[in-house]
């Protein structure tokens, strides 16, 4: 940034100690880890017919957790049979108050066992316990208890139109909110009569398993829920399955692309929830330490693996000098490390894949002349991790602008006018979500209604709640989830 006339606002330049906390780690004694888990098909447990497994490793220590079957495309062929069956046989049959009554079976047994779940997703994907205590497993089960609400309703829902199931729809989801992502899918399809394969991520499948123990508990009948591990190719089975109704993915744009194409031409309805490169807009007359909470929130909130990120700041230029010194400040006090420690702010990367893409767009965002600052923590010896980062004199053409990093990584713009505010935060292939931050409602308004984003916060940022609609416009999907609009993706009308 060029050197500006100090901003009388702004304090010197001067970081806080940072607090030093004693070591919190939540306990893992109470959870239940199997050393091998099949494919759940049918209501059992099932070796796969592969024959293969992959391991789940923990990402803050590079240790391995459990092995995990590895489904082929004749474990899918099996798993889509037994949800055609029991599509067929049970559930489409079933009056919608008895499938309402299953789903608040699983949403109350999901509260039950929240503390096992938080730990585990922890564990296996690296967010803090912080966030998958008071985020990810509440709003999973919150999720459910939705849901549940709908599935004798689905005519004052859909009013006048008869509303229909699907069919039996094939389910595909990502590493950053593994167990909810799975409630994302499989309560809405349920409610609305479906019956469903869903297949978690490769490096995060521990707590769809531990689901499917609990759905096995709750009794659902066999085949409703299958839920089947493995690799991109087992997803790519699942496209291609010609028995499946419908197909909703939930991944990266280009992962997203791909499945797009294998479903033209096919009859398969499907949603597609990808990418995003959300930018924060500063206003001047912001709450400065309420934005700078919200942006810290917004990037750093699980280590930025987030599809609706606030990855971008755009700030208007009188206020920059203090918001970036604030942000820096607050920068010093996270603390990364432990994903198991209650007081963990930024936990570890999920993957050493990941890391590697993180690094890779840093680089590529200091050669193409952008200004990097990291907080000064130090990370552990082992694990995958990746410092809170921000870029300051970036261009609006600049890679890490325009690319989603799925880091901890922010990037900085200033603006003028209202209007400058708006041309850059559209200015990006994504279209997911955006913030507002402004002490005026009018302005609140007037920049929401002109930002092209599915989901738009105003002086708050990532807060969720199933009654809303998500998704996004552009290179970020197809279709919406949660709410009303994420029922009517399981029905025909
Ligand atoms: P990804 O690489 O696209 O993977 C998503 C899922 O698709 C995984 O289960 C993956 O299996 C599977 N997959 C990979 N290749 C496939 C293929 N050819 N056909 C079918 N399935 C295939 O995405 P990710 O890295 O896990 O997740 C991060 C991305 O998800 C980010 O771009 C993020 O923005 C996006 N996301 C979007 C939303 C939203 O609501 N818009 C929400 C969360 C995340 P493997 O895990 O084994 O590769
Ligand atoms: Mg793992």
């Amino acid at each position: 940034m060029a050197k500006k006339k100090q901003n009388k606002r702004a304090p010197k330049l001067k970081f806080s100690n940072k607090w030093a906390y004693s070591a919190a780690p939540e306990s893992t004694d109470h959870i239940e880890l199997k050393e091998k888990y099949d494919l759940f098909i049918n209501g059992k447990f099932v070796k796969p017919n592969s024959k293969k497994y992959f391991t789940t490793i923990n990402p803050a220590t590079e240790k391995k957790i459990a092995s995990v079957a590895e489904a082929n495309e004749s474990d899918v062929d099996k798993a889509v049979k037994a949800a055609r069956k029991a599509y067929d046989n049970t559930w489409s049959k079933m009056p919608g108050k008895e499938r309402g009554k299953y789903l608040y079976r699983i949403a109350r047994m999901i509260q039950e066992r929240a503390r096992e779940f938080s730990v585990i997703e922890s564990m296996d994907g690296g967010k803090p316990i912080r966030e998958s205590r008071d985020v990810d497993v509440p709003l999973a089960a919150a999720h459910f208890f939705y849901y549940a609400g709908w599935a004798d309703k689905l005519n004052y829902a859909f009013p006048g139109v008869h509303p229909r199931s699907m069919g039996v729809a094939g389910q595909i989801i990502p590493w950053n909110f593994p167990l909810l992502m799975a409630a994302w899918k499989i309560a809405p399809a349920l409610a609305a009569g479906n019956t469903v394969v869903l297949k978690p991520a490769e490096t995060t499948p521990l707590t769809a398993l531990k689901l499917a123990e609990l759905i096995q508990e709750a009794e659902l009948p066999d085949g409703i829920v299958n839920i089947i591990t493995g690799a991109g190719r087992t997803g790519a089975a699942i496209t291609a399955h010609p028995q499946l109704n419908k197909i909703a993915f939930t991944g990266s744009t280009d992962v997203g692309k791909i499945i797009q194409n294998a479903l033209a031409g096919t009859d398969k309805k499907y949603t597609l929830e990808l990418g995003g490169k959300a930018a924060n807009i500063i206003f001047e007359d912001a709450s400065i330490d309420m934005a700078v909470e919200g942006i810290i929130n917004g990037i750093f909130f699980n280590q930025g693996h987030v599809c609706c990120a606030g990855s971008r700041l755009l700030v208007q230029e009188s206020v920059a000098e203090e918001v970036i010194h604030k942000l820096k400040e607050r920068m010093e006090t996270l603390v990364v490390g432990d994903p198991l420690d209650k007081n963990t702010d930024v936990g570890a990367i999920n993957s050493k894949e990941q890391l590697k893409k993180i690094k890779s767009l840093v680089k590529i965002g200091i050669n193409e002349g952008g200004n990097c600052y990291q907080s000064s923590c130090s990370v552990p010896a082992k694990g995958f991790w990746f410092k809170p980062t921000i870029f300051t004199d970036v261009a609006q053409s600049s890679t890490i602008v325009q690319e989603e990093i799925f880091g901890p990584v922010l990037a900085i713009q200033t603006f003028r006018t209202v209007e400058e505010a708006i041309e850059k935060a559209n200015n990006t292939p994504y279209g997911l979500s955006g913030g507002v931050w402004t002490d005026k409602g009018s302005k609140i308004f007037n920049v929401t209604g002109k930002l092209k984003a599915g989901v738009m916060w105003a002086n708050t940022f990532n807060k969720f709640d199933p009654t809303s609609p998500f998704g996004g416009y552009k290179e970020s999907g197809v279709g919406r989830e949660g709410g009303l609009h994420g029922l009517s993706a399981y029905v025909h009308v």
